[in-house]
């Protein structure tokens, strides 16, 4: 049976804005000893601006590339594609739309009666043969190819949370190992990573590749959790020892994956869970 003490942690917990899904998770958040953080919607806002946009010799002139993206991006609710459709003030017409994929962790490529749309990165790009330009700023590119010529990119630039720098350097005055995985490039997050001093970051990674690191960080003997926004991190989610997702903006499939469920998305609320648990362990134990 489940000490009482378990219940009334997993109660204060909840008072908090933080479901536990069960007194197992509770107590097994009391042992971890590392936490890995997604970056984009987990340590950032994930509402990136778009600083500037790169016209190739003019293919296409501005206005173009913008509708088009907005037509590409228009059915992804990735923060990404939230940035472009906000930056456009295009009225699309989704009828233009005839198929769609989404490449986790890369972007998406859309059929449309303009031609093929690929917008993401530089791996969909490489795995598209789009020959694109190397960019040179610390941000978020995304480029944009029409009928498989690179037409232009967007530098885009998301912030870090208010409470994020605060957050780390309380987990790792408490002995805690900190680590960011982030599917961005490694300009950008190496940026983030030094604004919060945390020194171990993995970049240009595929949410498969995150799963593979956190296992590899158990399989040496670490006790993890991991904290994502929800967008392309079910796999990770699952894998870690506490999965923790910030409910607020994650898909379904990511609470789903989730032991542990935040209702806002502060950082600050992972010290606060760790806290409740350790207390409710004295309690019980
Ligand atoms: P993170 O690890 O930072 O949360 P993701 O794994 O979700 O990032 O995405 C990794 C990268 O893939 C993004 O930085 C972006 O370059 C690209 N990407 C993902 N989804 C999209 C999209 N809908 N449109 C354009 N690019 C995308
Ligand atoms: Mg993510």
């Amino acid at each position: 049976s489940v000490p009482l003490g378990f219940f009334s942690g997993i109660g204060n917990a909840s008072k908090n804005g933080i479901l536990i899904k069960g007194s197992n998770y509770l107590e097994a958040l009391s042992h971890v000893d590392t936490i890995v953080f997604d970056k984009t919607g987990t340590l950032t806002e994930g509402a990136f601006e778009v600083y500037q946009t790169h016209l190739p010799d003019e293919q296409v002139d501005n206005n173009t590339l913008i509708k088009l993206a907005t037509l590409a991006e228009y059915h992804s609710n990735h923060p990404v594609a939230k940035s472009i459709i906000q930056f456009s003030n295009h009225q699309v017409n989704l009828d233009d739309i005839i198929a769609l994929e989404e490449v986790s962790g890369k972007g998406v490529i859309v059929k449309s009666k303009m031609g093929l749309i690929i917008a993401g990165n530089k791996s969909l790009m490489h795995d598209q043969s789009i020959i694109i330009p190397e960019i040179l700023s610390p941000y978020t590119h995304i480029y944009i190819a029409l009928d498989g010529k690179y037409i232009g990119a967007f530098d885009i630039r998301d912030k870090v949370k208010k409470d994020a720098h605060e957050t780390i350097k309380r987990l790792k005055t408490l002995g805690y190992r900190v680590l960011m995985l982030t599917g961005d490039r490694k300009e950008a997050a190496h940026a983030v990573a030094t604004s919060l001093d945390i020194d171990t970051v993995y970049s240009e990674l595929l949410p498969e590749d995150k799963y593979e690191k956190v296992i590899s960080l158990i399989h040496d003997g670490a006790n993890v959790a991991f904290v994502g926004d929800g967008i392309n991190d079910a796999p990770v989610l699952a894998s870690a020892n506490i999965g923790i997702s910030m409910g607020a903006i994650g898909s379904d499939a990511a609470i789903e994956a989730s032991d542990v469920v935040l209702m806002t998305d502060e950082p600050s609320k992972i010290p606060q869970a760790i806290q409740i648990s350790k207390i409710t362990k004295k309690i019980v134990t």
